[in-house]
């Protein structure tokens, strides 16, 4: 029986409710598919930064290296300095294991009012670029308590991230309705974003059968609420994917529905899944928060390792459950964190 090694890292608020229910998904799939999942799981995150001074031991990215894959929830505490968390977890992770594509996939959820008016069936992918642009963190600050101060963060975009990341967009819109939405704003960031223009353009001409299409991040935002359902795949930089991917999980109904994979396509580190969301320190700890997409990263996983079949019953699973109404009450609804689990699973 195939088995697949998972490090199971919560984190910290909600991912500490939210990661355990969609593993308990995970588990009863697993059994339903005649598969196997062994994992451990690790106390890292802020809350262990307030015991230790780290978010992860020394050795953390050389234990993880020993895992199929990553289940994360959210990183962050009120009582810390929050220019942490994404630096000493989340990006170390993304940026040394290569995951240089973040898939974060937007579509209509069966039984969810949604805040637009469009009746439409909404399905798209954010496929944002995960390791460099304005998220390098290569910077600094210049006298910050004097009159004099400044802040300076420089964005990086070379060829070797561009293209790899743009040749994943354009291949998995084959896969899917053929169209790729590249988002910049090269009519002001004249020289950055201009070259990303320039190497997808030069990619999308290897994709003759993609139709490739450039919208700017002010008018995608504008497009994301009056008319989603053009959209197929969305390229972006890490920035702007960053800030879309929240708007897609308000235009499903609620960041809580957002599910995503940190992907290195090529295998050569274990990728990570964690919902879109952070870790919502305002209701942590009440058994109310929404797991509908940290169960949806648990689907994306698996489909990544392979088990596309037991990721599709997981999704008809989620849409059977919305449908019956087993709403949590960000949704309006009534539901607790776990009652959504067991009704995910009755519904495997
Ligand atoms: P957040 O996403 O945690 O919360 C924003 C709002 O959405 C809150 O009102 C919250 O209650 C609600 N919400 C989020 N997830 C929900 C769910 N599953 N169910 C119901 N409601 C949900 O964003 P924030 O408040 O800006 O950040 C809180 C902390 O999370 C910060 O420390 C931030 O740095 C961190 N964060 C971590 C990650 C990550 O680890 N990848 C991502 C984003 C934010």
């Amino acid at each position: 029986m195939k088995n697949y090694n998972i490090a199971v890292v919560p984190g910290d608020g909600i991912g500490n409710e939210i990661v355990p229910e969609g593993y308990r998904v995970l588990e009863a799939v697993a059994e339903k598919h005649s598969f196997n999942i062994t994992s451990e799981t690790f106390d890292w995150g802020a809350g262990y930064y307030l015991k230790n001074g780290k978010f992860l031991p020394e050795d953390g990215l050389e234990t993880l290296k020993g895992y199929d894959a990553v289940y994360f929830g959210s990183v962050g505490l009120p009582e810390v300095d929050d220019t942490l968390p994404a630096k000493d977890y989340t990006f170390k992770v993304r940026t040394n294991f290569d995951q240089y594509v973040n898939y974060r996939p937007v579509r209509t959820y069966p039984g969810v009012q949604r805040p637009l008016r469009t009746e439409k069936h909404i399905d798209f992918v954010i496929v944002r670029e995960n390791t460099e642009g304005e998220f390098v963190q290569v910077g600094s600050q210049y006298l910050p308590d004097s009159e004099n101060g400044m802040g300076i963060d420089t964005s990086i975009f070379t060829r070797k991230g561009i293209e790899r990341v743009a040749h994943y967009a354009f291949k998995l819109a084959r896969k899917r309705r053929n169209k790729v939405t590249h988002i910049t704003k090269s009519n002001t960031l004249i020289n950055s974003l201009s070259y990303w223009d320039r190497v997808i353009t030069e990619i999308a001409a290897q994709y003759p059968d993609v139709e490739h299409d450039q919208m700017y991040i002010d008018n995608s935002t504008a497009s994301f609420v009056l008319k989603p359902e053009v959209f197929d795949v969305v390229l972006t930089t890490n920035l702007f994917g960053d800030i879309l991917s929240d708007l897609g999980g308000a235009v499903m109904g609620s960041l809580g529905l957002g599910g995503s994979g940190n992907i290195n396509p090529e295998k050569d580190f274990p990728s990570m899944f964690e919902p879109i969301h952070g870790s919502a320190p305002d209701i942590a700890g009440q058994n109310i928060a929404n797991p509908y997409g940290q169960i949806w990263s648990a689907a994306i996983m698996l489909e990544h390792l392979g088990e596309v079949e037991a990721a599709n019953n997981i999704m008809e699973a989620i849409d059977k459950s919305t449908a019956e109404g087993v709403l949590t009450k960000d949704l309006g609804g009534s539901a607790s964190t776990s009652d959504v689990a067991d009704a995910v699973i009755k519904n495997l």
